[in-house]
């Protein structure tokens, strides 16, 4: 009989538990462009959240840890907004504009 499939460890970004699927992202913690090769799990919604706020320069001098990442001001506020969100929450905007939705 098949077992289910282990679950994933919570979101290392706002905490909350991640479903697999498309709710779920792959960061590197330094960029690519980089050399970065660690990756973190984390949500769809909380990965555009990193790239929205931070230049992948910033990324790579300053906030290539999760507890970097959770302490800058802006995600700090976002967590505490998406703490109140179902796991699976996106923003809906998957219409909009393409320009950051590249996996980085
Ligand atoms: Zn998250
Ligand atoms: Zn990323």
């Amino acid at each position: 009989m098949p077992l289910p499939p282990p679950p994933l460890p919570p979101c290392p970004l706002c905490g909350r538990p991640l479903v697999a699927g498309a709710s779920v992202n792959e960061h590197h913690l330094v960029p690519r462009t980089y050399g970065g090769r660690d990756t973190v799990t984390l949500h769809r919604i909380c990965h555009s959240k990193i790239h929205s706020v931070l230049t992948e320069q910033e990324l790579r001098d300053h906030y290539h840890t999760i507890e970097s990442l959770r302490a800058q001001p802006e995600l700090a506020s976002f967590i505490r907004w998406v703490a109140r969100k179902p796991p699976e929450f996106t923003d809906g905007h998957h219409g909009g504009p393409a320009k950051r939705r590249k996996k980085r």
